[in-house]
């Protein structure tokens, strides 16, 4: 005999404790599930279905030093910079995964979205990640890896990883975190030293107590102030005194590497208006206010027109192609200007698409993989916008990061099975900056 008495009790349970406290659907607050607005759209008709989908707006914050614990992985946060707040803490990626694909250094964190998804059972907590080389040449060599197939093996250098759980699981409580005192119910693994990042599977031989992801961190941690640390503790092994109390070597990590560390808040698009008054160029990234490549070659073809001269067909084709693209710019610009501080758009629906900067560097309808996990196709989840870059920090200018967009694509199933235990990869095309 199947006894639901148990089950019904579970389930009444579950009705007690949400009527207390309830979970941040993080992003998904906003219930964007594309699900607004379909009865004005034309049937068929992919760009009105796609501008009437409501879309969540992400803005970064400081966070100051008494509201750390807010962006540690107990309270789901979505932030930028720091360390990861691994949702899954002891299944990180690891090996191949976690480094670059052009220069094998480990990866960068730059972001991370919690986003549940309230139909699917193993996605009550989910959340996703992005890394990124922190080399702008990497960057530059991944546009011509990004749309091979995955049989190729391209090397990325820009990676993203999605991670989710039950409601009941093994790292944290069933019951919502309640603030600050709030601790996970289980230690994740250990992690690099320098990095805080990755995980810490390597440790220094002298004093076997610091770890380290990679031995590029060991070398740079041995270079910064491991090397007196290590020999302390080993003149003090030496002398038999190693259970006197020596400090622990540089708690957290140590490397000035990591992007300042911020909340990602979110608001709905519809909460902003187009103030008419202001200039839609007065806030975009430094670089993109010089006239763009398309603007230049429709101000010399207006000049040779002006000049009787006569053009050929493939004249004509670029003309068409510069002010198609020249469209798209102005169209970014009006929508970014709602909210001019955005870093990040999040819409996830089979009908959103990205905002593109131009027509350049814009994936084929091919050049986004299906679930390497399920086989489903890849649907937009979200996208990271150019003014990222101006909250990024970027010690040496010269050799800084640039971005058009980052456009991140997940799988429309957002599968559970097949992806074992820990991260999911999925996919991020990266639109480089209009030229
Ligand atoms: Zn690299
Ligand atoms: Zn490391
Ligand atoms: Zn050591
Ligand atoms: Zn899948």
């Amino acid at each position: 005999m199947v006894d639901f008495g148990l089950l019904s009790l579970d389930m009444g349970n579950l009705k007690d404790v949400d009527d207390e406290a309830e979970f941040s659907n993080g992003i998904a607050d906003l219930h964007i599930d594309g699900s607004r607005g379909h009865t004005e759209a034309e049937a068929g008709d992919d760009d009105e279905e796609a501008e009437n989908l409501l879309v969540g707006l992400g803005f970064v914050q400081p966070v100051e030093d008494s509201e750390k614990w807010k962006v540690e992985r107990q309270h789901f946060p979505s932030k930028v910079g720091g360390c990861p707040a691994w949702l899954d803490p002891i299944n990180i990626p690891t090996g191949e995964q976690s480094t670059c694909g052009i220069c094998d250094s480990p990866l960068e964190f730059l972001l991370q979205v919690y986003a549940p998804i309230d139909d699917i059972d193993d996605a009550f907590h989910r959340s996703l990640f992005v890394f990124v080389c922190p080399n702008a040449s990497c960057l530059e060599q991944d546009r011509h890896h990004q749309s091979k197939k995955p049989e190729e093996n391209p090397r990325r250098c820009v990676k993203v990883f999605r991670s989710q759980l039950l409601r009941k699981n093994s790292y944290y409580s069933y019951t919502p975190p309640s603030g600050e005192d709030d601790l996970p119910i289980s230690e994740g693994a250990a992690l690099c030293t320098w990095c805080g990042i990755w995980k810490g599977h390597k440790a220094c031989a002298a004093c076997k107590q610091t770890k380290y992801c990679s031995r590029s961190h060991q070398v740079e941690h041995w270079r910064g102030s491991h090397a007196v640390y290590c020999r302390q503790v080993q003149a003090a092994r030496k002398e038999g005194k190693m259970d006197v109390n020596i400090p622990v070597c540089s708690p957290g990590p140590v490397s000035d590497k990591l992007w300042p560390e911020m909340e990602l808040v979110v608001d709905e698009e519809d909460n902003y208006e187009v103030d008419e008054l202001s200039d839609p160029n007065a806030n975009v990234p430094a670089s993109d206010k010089t006239k763009s490549k398309a603007q230049l070659l429709l101000e010399d073809y207006e000049r040779r027109r002006e000049a009787g001269e006569e053009f050929t067909a493939a004249d004509l084709e670029d003309v068409h192609e510069a002010s198609q693209d020249m469209q798209l710019w102005a169209a970014f610009l009006a929508k970014i200007g709602k909210a001019p501080d955005q870093v990040l758009r999040y819409c996830r629906s089979p009908a959103a698409k990205p905002l593109w900067l131009s027509l350049n560097g814009q994936p084929e309808n091919s050049g986004i993989p299906s679930c390497s996990h399920c086989g489903s196709r890849r649907i937009f989840e979200f996208q990271v916008l150019p003014q990222l870059l101006n909250f990024l920090d970027f010690k040496d200018e010269a050799n800084s990061l640039d971005w058009g967009t980052i456009a991140v694509y997940t799988c429309e199933r957002s599968c559970g099975e097949g992806v074992g235990k820990g991260y999911a990869e999925e996919f991020a095309w990266v639109q480089p900056p209009p030229e």
